[in-house]
């Protein structure tokens, strides 16, 4: 697919952008592999600088940035305004944690000597990102990597083209080095040349099976770590004695935040049958009042979805799922408007074999189910193929926690919204990949856990394992010769 920025609220092309050619490509990983090196004999301090001047830029250029990403896929200003927040705090607490997290750490083992693990930068990392948080994706990778010391290539979405190359050019202007991280308009053949080629050593990934599967699959023939965050059909429990002014507060923000076409949206709603009836009514009203419009006015609570296709495609599996004898609670209906609009819908009465009950609908459709029990709530969780996060409202968040760590997904958070946060671990298990993004697990993702063991001499008493070789020569023998 070319990359252009098509701005979803009226379809106009705003900006196209040519692939970038194969001696371009060639430069850019000899040039990120000398960066690599070059940043091996500097002080990990010297990063952390940059990396906090690069959270300053982004927040100096906050308004650009977010204008250019809601123009890019449809994005609200608002919650482009806080992306561009987010990021700056994610590059600020890498900054600040990252030189700790990366400090060798001690092993306690029976073999002579000094053991530790230290903690080195393996080389450059090609990481695939997607359009639906295009500077979040980013960060994600970037901040934790580059205070290891690798370096990345960048092929983002063919959607989201200026948002990328923006935020790799407030990366240059804090100072990063040259090679630190490029933005390259790359087709999947070259993204596949790129992960065979040896200066790269990690490959990370966010966005569908699709995508997911081919690149992985492409790691795995070149034996390349990776990194596979994928989609997910995240369960939001109700149980019975949930606190139903906060569930009301929190579910339809849960499913329409960023039009919902969030990897950890809520998509299947499971409530309990004693308060099922006043959540399909309080979400059938607070659907009802989200006001859609141009997504750069302040005061549009609805934005466009981020293609054309996208729409298409959301609508096709909807019509799908009603076939399939699904009952529209609320929306399916057009919404007068040029752009790429979607009406949030509400969905029942979705059978085990309705695409709908184990398809991602990656936009503003909630699937509501009615549950008898607590253990039903549980299994109607896991019976997913998908394994990302999820939230639970239960009267006592101590037994909210408790049924949370029943459901096989990567994160769940209990009474609230789901949030990401730098210091959080980020991602999934099951068709949600593997991998973690973030937190001191995320900064591990792409480094060299190097053992190395230091003793003044050795002690042929005391060898782990008892892994050498037998003398060939027995002391005994030697003194008698
Ligand atoms: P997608 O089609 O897989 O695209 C994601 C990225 O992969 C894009 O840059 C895309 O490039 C690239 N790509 C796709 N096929 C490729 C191939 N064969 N070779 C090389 N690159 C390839 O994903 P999407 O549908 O746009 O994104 C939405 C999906 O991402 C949803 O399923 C969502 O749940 C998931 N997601 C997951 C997370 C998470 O953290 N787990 C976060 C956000 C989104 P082009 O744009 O050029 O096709």
């Amino acid at each position: 697919m070319a990359y252009r920025t098509v701005n979803p609220y009226n379809n106009e092309v705003v900006k196209e952008y040519p692939f970038a050619t194969d001696i371009q490509l060639g430069e850019t990983l000899a040039e990120s592999d000398a960066t690599y090196r070059a940043m091996k004999k500097q002080p990990i301090s010297e990063r952390a600088k940059i990396l906090h001047n690069v959270a300053a830029k982004l927040r100096e250029h906050e308004d650009e940035l977010a204008r250019a990403c809601t123009i890019d896929m449809g994005k609200l200003i608002g919650e482009s305004k806080g992306e561009v927040e987010l990021v700056a705090i994610i590059a600020d607490w890498f900054a600040d944690h990252g030189e700790e997290l990366l400090q060798p750490e001690e092993v306690d083992t029976i073999a002579t000597g000094h053991a530790e693990i230290q903690k080195h930068a393996t080389g450059v990392i090609m990481m695939v990102e997607p359009w639906n948080f295009p500077y979040y994706q980013i960060m994600r990778v970037f901040a934790p990597n580059f205070m290891v010391g690798n370096t990345m290539i960048l092929k983002h979405a063919a959607n989201t083209p200026t948002s990328a190359q923006m935020f790799c050019d407030v990366v240059a202007e804090a100072g990063a080095p040259k090679g630190s991280l490029t933005n390259l308009f790359l087709s999947y053949d070259q993204v596949g040349e790129a992960i065979a080629d040896p200066r790269v050593q990690g490959v990370a990934l966010t966005g569908s099976e699709r995508g997911g599967t081919a690149v992985a699959e492409a790691a795995g023939k070149n034996l390349k770590k990776n990194t596979m965050e994928l989609g997910g059909m995240d369960p939001f429990i109700v149980l019975g004695d949930a606190n139903m002014d906060d569930v009301a507060d929190i579910t339809w923000r849960a499913r329409l935040y960023n039009t919902g076409q969030v990897c950890t949206s809520s998509k299947r709603f499971i409530v309990m049958d004693n308060v099922y009836d006043e959540f399909v009514d309080t979400l059938k009203d607070k659907f009802s009042k989200v006001q859609p419009g141009d997504p750069l006015d302040p005061a549009t609570s609805l934005a466009p979805m981020n293609t054309e296709k996208a729409k298409n495609k959301l609508q096709g599996q909807l019509d799908e799922a009603i076939a399939a004898g699904a009952k529209v609670e609320y929306g399916n209906e057009p919404i007068d408007l040029p752009g790429q609009f979607f009406k949030p819908t509400i969905l029942t009465n979705i059978s085990k074999n309705n695409p709908a009950y184990d398809t991602e609908l990656f936009g503003p459709i909630a699937c509501v189910y009615k549950v008898h029990s607590e253990q039903e709530a549980i299994d109607l969780a896991n019976d997913n193929p998908y394994g990302l996060g999820g939230i639970v409202f239960a009267g006592d968040e101590d037994h909210g926690a408790e049924v949370a760590s029943q459901i096989e997904t990567g994160m769940v958070f209990v009474n609230n919204f789901m949030s990401t946060l730098p210091e959080l671990p980020f991602g999934g298990v099951k068709l949600s990949g593997y991998g973690r993004e973030m937190s001191h697990i995320g900064e591990e993702a792409f480094i060299n856990q190097q053992l190395i063991v230091k003793t003044a001499k050795p002690n042929m008493n005391n060898l782990a394992g008892g892994l050498v070789a037998t003398d060939p020569q027995p002391k005994k023998l030697s003194k008698t010769k």
